[in-house]
């Protein structure tokens, strides 16, 4: 049976590759294939840049009322459709429907809404001084590119193109090939609610193909990356020469630290979350515990319960709290960190092995939620980012000690503490590398703050007023009073 087909979606049409190539999309839950998508080639970036570029006067000239108007259509045709694009996603990614459907699909329209307010509410500055007046302004920067990845397709995907359209530039998204079904979805979303054409264009294809040719193209004024640090590096080679503005959101080995005054009442819960939630596929997952000694073993012991109590499997299944692996090549690279881990010397506590569903599921991608102790402090499972359902645990005798393993890591995106103490709080917040903290929690957001990492966790921050000021080009202008 032919598998359909996800063409690109050019100047407010469908467009099939010029390549004439189509990869294989396969459901993570059950390891087959059911679907092609675009292996798109350098000349569908040129075409849908120009699409872009035709697009741009017009898109620029609205109010941003009027964008607002068409960002707030677009969230709710979304909406109107949460269910299709919560299966989509499900199936798509292999994580479980209720996830999709109640915080992710959910968060991807709140973005639009979110920038769509924002668009109505980024006010330029003035500077007054006696016998001079300075005004900025911030204008479009024309055509921007935004290359997101398969964790998290439409939530991150929305994180950007949103951003970019309020501020009133016409885009070219290339959403991750393995996971492209919610963006064909937004297309076919797009399509149906007349969006103008060319403002919004979604290429398909290999990263290293079409992803590249948009970050490469003369007439992209910006690239809004999320992905991989190696990759970022790579687009960052291009962009610094060229003097291209980018955003690098990368990744991460976030620190946990748990002190033996935590408050107890939603300490494991939320660690339990913050280490599988998606199968740990998030780039804020808690996945370095750091235990103070005292409560090691009680933390410890508590976590291990826990995470064998989670449900693993079919994502369709409402009980479900963990589904597959998004890919066989990451299933595959999980499952070799966890061997590296066992031959390090590491005690798995829990997991550690595929699991194989009976029924429909019996051939997915899926890992049982898996933690690690007894490792020695430079081995690479404290240092690499996983980006599974694996977690290592270590112990801390004082809060210098907590600090300086939190921070002996080449990645900075974010970390957590649980104290009870304020003040140990928000000493150790101020002296964590990391671009994020959460006090007592994980995974709080408030859509106005910078969002983003530091070390090899990226460049620049997305977010509120952030994500505004990347997307626009600022310009003094200086008027004498006298
Ligand atoms: P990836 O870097 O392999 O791919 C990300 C995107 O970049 C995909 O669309 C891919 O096709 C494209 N791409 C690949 N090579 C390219 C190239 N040479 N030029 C241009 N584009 C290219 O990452 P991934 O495996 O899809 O995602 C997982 C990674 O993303 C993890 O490291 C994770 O930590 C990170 N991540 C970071 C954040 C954050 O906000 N910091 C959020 C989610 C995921």
């Amino acid at each position: 049976m032919r598998l359909p087909q996800l063409a690109n979606f050019i100047a407010g049409q469908w467009s099939t590759p010029t390549t004439g190539r189509w990869l294989t999309v396969f459901e993570p839950a059950t390891g087959l294939a059911y679907a092609e998508v675009a292996d798109s080639g350098a000349a569908d970036i040129a075409a849908a840049v120009s699409a872009a570029t035709a697009a741009s006067p017009a898109w620029q000239a609205l109010t941003h009322a009027e964008r607002a108007d068409w960002l707030t259509a677009l969230a709710a045709a979304i909406e109107a459709d949460l269910c299709g694009f919560a299966a989509t996603e499900s199936q798509d990614t292999g994580k479980p429907l209720w996830l999709t459907n109640t915080i992710e699909i959910p968060r991807a329209i709140r973005n639009f809404r979110f920038f769509a307010a924002a668009a109505s509410q980024f006010a330029s500055e003035s500077h007054h001084d006696a016998g001079l007046l300075n005004y900025t302004l911030r204008a479009p920067l024309g055509v921007v590119g935004c290359i997101s990845p398969w964790n998290l397709p439409l939530y991150l995907l929305s994180w950007k193109i949103a951003p970019a359209l309020a501020a009133g530039n016409c885009v070219v998204a290339k959403p991750s090939e393995i996971t492209p079904l919610s963006a064909h979805r937004l297309s076919e979303t797009l399509l149906r609610i007349g969006f103008p054409p060319g403002v919004l264009n979604i290429v398909h294809g290999h990263g290293a193909v079409a992803g590249k040719a948009l970050v490469e193209h003369p007439k992209v004024k910006a690239i809004s990356f999320t992905g991989s640090t190696a990759v970022g590096k790579q687009i960052a080679g291009h962009c610094g020469p060229a003097l291209k503005k980018v955003s690098l959101e990368l990744g991460g080995k976030n620190p946990v630290l748990v002190f033996a005054d935590a408050p107890r009442e939603q300490l494991i819960a939320t660690l339990l979350r913050s280490a599988f939630q998606n199968a740990g596929q998030i780039c804020l997952c808690g996945s370095r515990l750091l235990i103070e000694r005292s409560a090691y073993a009680e933390v410890r012991d508590a976590l291990v319960a826990g995470a064998k109590a989670l449900t693993v499997g079919d994502p369709q299944c409402a009980d479900t709290r963990i589904g597959a692996l998004t890919s066989a090549a990451h299933f595959n690279k999980v499952m070799a960190c966890i061997d590296r881990a066992r031959q390090d010397g590491g005690q798995i506590l829990c997991g550690g092995v595929a699991l194989h569903p009976s029924g429909r599921c019996a051939e997915g991608w899926f890992i049982l939620p898996t933690i690690i102790d007894g490792l020695p402090a430079d081995c690479r499972t404290h240092h690499e980012e996983i980006f599974g359902p694996v977690v290592s645990l270590q112990a801390f005798d004082s809060d210098a000690e907590a600090l300086a393993l939190a921070n002996d890591c080449d990645y900075g995106l974010a970390a957590q503490i649980w104290t009870s103490n304020l003040q140990r709080a928000h000493r150790l917040a101020a002296a964590i590398d990391c671009g994020i903290v959460w006090i007592n929690g994980w995974m709080q957001r408030d859509l106005r703050t910078p969002f983003g990492g530091v070390k090899q966790s990226g460049l620049g921050r997305e977010g509120g007023v952030e994500a505004m000021r990347f997307f626009t080009e600022t310009k003094n202008i200086c008027l004498p009073l006298a």
